[in-house]
Parts: structure tokens; C-alpha cells; sequence
């Protein structure tokens, strides 16, 4: 899960790294109010989860309060890369001397964690890690030693950051362990024209692993930007919206993946990916039917199941429940594999429903479900 920057920096502050005065909002009025309580010039900045935002006109300076509240109109309940912005922070200007880059990111392949640190820090972060590869260090950290003072002093020579940002990045070390991120970012970390350091802009990326003991940041970020998403969330189901136009149900997330690719291998575009997890019940199907089957861009159905411990008839007979639950106006077809398939396959012929086709393997039921699309 990722958090808003304004998390991320009230995180921060808690340990100590030091980021500018802000508060967030939602209303253009009450900005007015926190640019006065802040000075009167301010940024105002877009809370979007989403990078970029600078660039396509998020982050913008006020000079004064009725400013503040102006551009706080103008930027809320627009659209920033596709995500709706729904809050602004204000926050006290910044005099930029320098932009560095710091960040620690989990490292899977080598089982450890990576430190990348640029004194060439900013919104053209991607564009130097591009095409000049030597201005950005990488340094690994081991998880358990962590970042010393030895090693955040490494940091600091590989990447010729100011010296003192070491401090900062044992504390952003703290960030990271002690709240079970994955990644922890700060772009920009400025040194100002007063010689000050400060973390301008943050990105904190949780483990939804260890959420069963980091509750604080609870329900407000179940919220799905979009709307389907939002609804097979609230079902439980594990859906991820797609712009194709084959949706695609099965169990298991390996085998959803794979149905995407062979969908894609079909020349048609996956809707979305659903894995219904080994359960398939009754109730799961039909609550994933009528997720997928609601979205206007799906022209067909691809329901790919593989029986293992579930077995197929069950599964079968949770789509048979399905359909008369939902009602479908598109067509489906319906791959049963595994345990219990040829019972599975009679429970769907039985049913004979006039929009439900069934093929044997994978392949054809993604050639099957493309060319239905095509028609459709
Ligand atoms: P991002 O585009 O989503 O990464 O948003 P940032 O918060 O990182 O802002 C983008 C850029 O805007 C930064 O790299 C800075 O150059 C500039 N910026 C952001 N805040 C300030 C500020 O307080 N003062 C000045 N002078 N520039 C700022
Ligand atoms: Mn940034």
C-alpha cells in the first residue's frame, strides 16, 4: 500500500527528518485559511499516490492566501495521471539550493535492501538514472545490520551528498524497519539557500504483509481510485481492472496471470484479473461475475479454472448459482481442468445456458473468448 506524501511526511517528522510546516485539505476556503496560518506564500500540492505530479501541474507555488485558495480550486477534483485529487497540502516554500535523491528499496533477488542516492535529486531523477548511471549510487544494506553510521556515511561518499544528510538517512533507515515499508523515498531532500537540509517530497510504500500490526493508517486508503475496483474490494475479491475487453476470471493468481498472457496471446485485451482463490464457492463466483460482467468494456467472459483441491463440480455448480444470480448479457466460456473436470463439464451442459460455452484446454477458451469479444 502506498501512502499520500502527506503521510509519508508526517511519518518523517515523527522521526525526526525534517520537512516543511503543511496541512492538507480538501476545501479551496479552508486553504485560504492554512496559507495565512503558513505565511501566506505556499505550495500547493496535489495528493495524488502517483509520480509525476509536478510535471503535469500538481505541485504549485501561491503567493498569497487568496491565491492558495484559488489554485486549490483549480487542482481540486481534477485528474492527475488518472488519479482523482481529491485532497491538497499546503506547505511552506522551500529557497532550493541543491535537489539530492534518497531512497532504500527492497532488493528481492538479493535478499536485501538497496540504498539509491543521487546528489542530482528531482523530477528528472528517471531521466539521469537514465543516461548517466554513474550519478546515482547504489549500495546495499544488509536487513540486519541496517544502516549504521558506517554505512549512511557510504552512502553519503558514493552518491557526494552533503555530509550531513547521513543523519538523515539512519532516521529514514528507522522509516522503513520500523513501520514494515518496502520502500522509502525522498525526492526532492534539499539543501536550501539558508543551508538547510529538508525532505521536500516523500514516498513510503507499505508491506500489506504486516498489516495485521500496522493499523494506523487503516481504512481511509482502502479507497480505489477506480469504481470497479472499488466494488470487488468491498466483495473481497482480488481484481485489478485492465483496459482490454475479455474479462477474465480464475483460481489462483499464477494461473490468472497466465490466462492474461494467453488472452493477449490471442490478439484480444484482458478487462481486468480476478483470481477467485481456491475456494470458488458459490457465493465468490457470483460476486466476481457480477464485478466483471459490470464493467462496460467487457465483450466476453473468460472463466479459467484449474481444480486442485477444489474440485471442478463444485466450481461448476458455484457457476451454475452464478448465472441465475447475475444474469449475464455477455457470453462466457468456461475452462474446467483437473480434479473432478468431466463431472464439472456435466453440471455446465445439464444447464445448457444458452450464453455459456465450454473448451478443453486453456487455449481454445482464449481463442474462443477473443474471437466473442471481436464479434461483440
Ligand atoms: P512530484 O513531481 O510529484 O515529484 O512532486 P515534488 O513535491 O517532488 O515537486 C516537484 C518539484 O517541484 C521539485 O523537484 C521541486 O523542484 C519543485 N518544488 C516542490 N516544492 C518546492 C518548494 O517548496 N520550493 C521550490 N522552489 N520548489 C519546489
Ligand atoms: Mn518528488
Amino acid at each position: 500500500m502506498d501512502l499520500y506524501e502527506h503521510q509519508a511526511r508526517q511519518l518523517f517528522e515523527e522521526f525526526g527528518i525534517p520537512v516543511p510546516r503543511a496541512e492538507v485539505t480538501d476545501s479551496p476556503r479552508e486553504a485560504r485559511g492554512i496559507a495565512r496560518r503558513l505565511g501566506g506564500r505556499v505550495v500547493v500540492k496535489a495528493q495524488v499516490r502517483t509520480g509525476g505530479r509536478g510535471k503535469a501541474g500538481g505541485v504549485r507555488l501561491a503567493e498569497d492566501p487568496a491565491a492558495a485558495e484559488r489554485t486549490a480550486r483549480q487542482i481540486l477534483g481534477t485528474d492527475i495521471n488518472g488519479h482523482p485529487v481529491r485532497t491538497v497540502m499546503l506547505a511552506q516554500p522551500a529557497d532550493i539550493e541543491s535537489e539530492f535523491y534518497v531512497s532504500y528499496v527492497l532488493d528481492r533477488a538479493a535478499g536485501q535492501f538497496l540504498a539509491i542516492a543521487s546528489a542530482e535529486g528531482g523530477t528528472e531523477i528517471e531521466e539521469v538514472a537514465a543516461t548517466r548511471p554513474e550519478s546515482v549510487a547504489r549500495v546495499p544494506v544488509d536487513p540486519v545490520e541496517g544502516v549504521t553510521s558506517a554505512k549512511a556515511n557510504e552512502i553519503v561518499r558514493a552518491a557526494g551528498l552533503p555530509p550531513r544528510t547521513a543523519d538523515i538517512l539512519m532516521r529514514l533507515w528507522q522509516v522503513l524497519t520500523r513501520e514494515d515499508a518496502l520502500l522509502v523515498e525522498v525526492n526532492p531532500l534539499v539543501r536550501t539557500v539558508q543551508g538547510h537540509l529538508l525532505a521536500l517530497d516523500g514516498k513510503v510504500t507499505l508491506d500489506d504483509n504486516a498489516r495485521f500490526r500496522q493499523t494506523r493508517w487503516g481504512e481511509q486508503d482502502e479507497r480505489h481510485d477506480d469504481p470497479l475496483e472499488a466494488a470487488a474490494a468491498a466483495k473481497g475479491l482480488n481484481y485489478v481492472k485492465l483496459d482490454g475487453e475479455v474479462g477474465v476470471i480464475g483460481n489462483g493468481a499464477g494461473l490468472v496471470m497466465s490466462t492474461l498472457d494467453v488472452v493477449a496471446g490471442c490478439g484480444a485485451r484482458p478487462a481486468n484479473f480476478l483470481d477467485i482463490g481456491g475456494g470458488a464457492s458459490a457465493r465468490v463466483m457470483s460476486d466476481g461475475l457480477s464485478v466483471v460482467l459490470s464493467d462496460p468494456d467487457v465483450k466476453s467472459v473468460l472463466v479459467n479454472v484449474f481444480g486442485g483441491i477444489t474440485a471442478c463440480d463444485a466450481v461448476a455448480d458455484g457457476i451454475v448459482r452464478a448465472l441465475d444470480a447475475v444474469r449475464p448479457t455477455k457470453p462466457l466460456v468456461v475452462r474446467l481442468d483437473g480434479n473432478n473436470a468431466v463431472r464439472g463439464r456435466a453440471v455446465l451442459d445439464d444447464r445448457a445456458h444458452p450464453l455459456v460455452r465450454q473448451a478443453t484446454t486453456m487455449d481454445d477458451a482464449a481463442r474462443l473468448a477473443a474471437r466473442l469479444a471481436d464479434a461483440g
